[in-house]
C-alpha cells in the first residue's frame, strides 16, 4: 500500500470540522510575558501548602465528591447563593462546553457579539451549533438596538455576553444586560455572562442571578486566584440550569485534587483581594502612561489593556516588543481588532519594562 493510499483510507472527522483548527495562545520564550492575562503574582505560600496537606490526606483510591458539595457550599455562601445554583467544572471552559452540550448543539443557534472571546464560537461549533454573531461599534460597545433585533430574529437558545469583555476590555452596563436578558427570555433562550475577569471590574450580573431568570453567570480561578495552573472555573445560576448540566458532564470530572485546590484558595481571599487591587492600580497606571503615547487605548475593568499605535502597524510594534524580550497579545489580524494589541498587566517592574520598551518604539 502507498503512504498516499493510507491516508486515504484513514477516518475522516466530522464534515463540519474539518477545517476546524485548535484554539492556542501562541507562547515565546522571553523574561516579560504579558500575553495570556495570567496573574502575574504566585498564589501565597500558605495555599500551596494547604492544597499539599490536604493532597496529602486525599482517599486516593476513591472518586472523588461527584458533586463537589464542600466547594459549591463555599463558593454559594461567598456569592449570597444556594450550593443548587453553583456548578463547578476544569475550567470556565469546560463550563462553557457543559452548557452547549447541553442548551445548544445542531440545529440550534447560538449568538455572539464579536470581537469577543473566541472560545465561545469555537466550542459552538464543536458541539454543531449554528453560530451568530451581532457586530460591536468603534468603542467595542454592544448597541442595544442592534442586540435585541439580532435575539429577535435568529431565536438562539444562548447568547453570550463577555464582561468585561475579552479582548477590549469593556464593561457590560446592567441596562445593556438587562436589555439582552428581556430579549432572550422572549425567544425562551439562555443568557451566559461570562465573567473571567469580574473582580478586576466595579460591576457584576451575578446580582441578577435568581431561580426565574434565565441567566448564569460564569467564573474563573485562572485569572484572579492565580491558579491557571489547576483549571476550576464555575458557574451561578438558576438550580433547574445546573441541574441539567450535572446530569450532561462526565461522572467524576472534577477531580478530588481541583476540589482542593479550590477550597484552599477559598481561605486566602484577603491576600487574593490585595493581589487584584494591586492589579487595578497598575492597570490605571498603564491606562494613563498610553495616554501620553501615540495610541489608541480602550478603557479596561479587567486585568489587561487593549491599544492600537496611531501611525505603526501593530504586527511591526508587536514584533519590536519581542525584540526587547516582552511578549504582548498580537491581535493585530483579528477580525474587527486592526492593529490591536493586547497588553496583560503584570508585575510593577514588567509594567514598567512595557511601558519603556514602548516608548522608546514610538518616539519619533
Ligand atoms: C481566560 C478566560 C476564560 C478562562 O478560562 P478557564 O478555562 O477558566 O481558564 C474564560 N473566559 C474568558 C473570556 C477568558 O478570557
Amino acid at each position: 500500500m502507498t503512504a498516499e493510499n493510507a491516508e486515504t483510507q484513514r477516518p475522516t472527522v466530522r464534515d463540519d470540522l474539518q477545517s476546524m483548527v485548535g484554539y492556542h495562545s501562541p507562547q515565546v520564550d522571553v523574561s516579560v510575558r504579558l500575553n495570556t492575562n495570567e496573574s502575574p503574582f504566585a498564589p501565597p505560600a500558605a495555599f500551596a501548602n494547604d492544597v499539599a496537606d490536604a493532597v496529602r490526606s486525599l482517599d486516593w483510591h476513591r472518586y472523588p465528591d461527584r458533586g463537589a458539595t464542600d466547594l459549591r457550599q463555599r463558593l454559594a455562601g461567598i456569592f449570597g447563593l444556594d450550593a443548587t445554583q453553583v456548578f463547578a467544572a476544569n475550567g470556565s471552559n469546560e463550563v462553557l462546553q457543559t452548557l452547549l452540550l447541553t442548551y445548544a448543539g445542531p440545529n440550534r443557534t447560538v449568538a455572539t457579539f464579536e470581537p469577543t472571546y473566541a472560545l465561545h464560537r469555537h466550542i459552538a461549533t464543536v458541539v454543531g451549533s449554528r453560530v451568530v454573531s451581532g457586530e460591536r461599534d468603534e468603542h467595542f460597545a454592544i448597541q442595544p438596538a442592534a442586540a435585541t433585533s439580532l435575539i429577535a430574529q435568529e431565536s438562539p437558545i444562548v447568547t453570550f455576553l463577555c464582561s468585561p469583555n475579552n479582548p477590549s476590555g469593556v464593561l457590560e452596563s446592567q441596562e445593556l444586560v438587562l436589555e439582552v436578558l428581556d430579549a432572550v427570555r422572549s425567544v425562551n433562550g439562555l443568557l451566559v455572562v461570562d465573567e473571567a475577569y469580574a473582580e478586576f471590574s466595579p460591576w457584576s450580573a451575578v446580582e441578577l442571578v435568581n431561580e426565574d431568570t434565565p441567566l448564569v453567570v460564569t467564573r474563573t480561578y485562572s485569572k484572579t486566584w492565580s491558579m491557571a495552573a489547576a483549571r476550576l472555573g464555575y458557574m451561578l445560576g438558576p438550580s433547574w440550569v445546573v441541574e441539567r448540566l450535572e446530569a450532561v458532564v462526565l461522572p467524576y470530572h472534577l477531580d478530588a485534587i481541583t476540589q482542593a485546590a479550590g477550597l484552599a484558595a477559598l481561605d486566602h481571599v484577603d491576600e487574593m483581594n490585595e493581589r487584584v487591587g494591586l492589579i487595578i492600580a497598575e492597570r490605571e497606571r498603564i491606562s494613563g502612561a498610553l495616554d501620553a503615547l501615540a495610541v489608541e487605548r480602550w478603557p479596561s475593568s479587567s486585568n489587561f489593556v487593549l491599544f492600537r499605535p496611531l501611525d505603526r502597524s501593530g504586527q511591526g510594534v508587536w514584533e519590536e516588543l519581542l525584540a526587547r524580550d516582552i511578549l504582548v497579545r498580537n491581535c493585530a489580524t483579528w477580525p474587527g481588532l486592526d492593529d490591536c494589541l493586547r497588553v496583560t498587566i503584570g508585575t510593577p517592574e514588567e509594567n514598567e519594562a512595557f511601558l519603556v520598551a514602548l516608548k522608546e518604539i514610538l518616539s519619533p
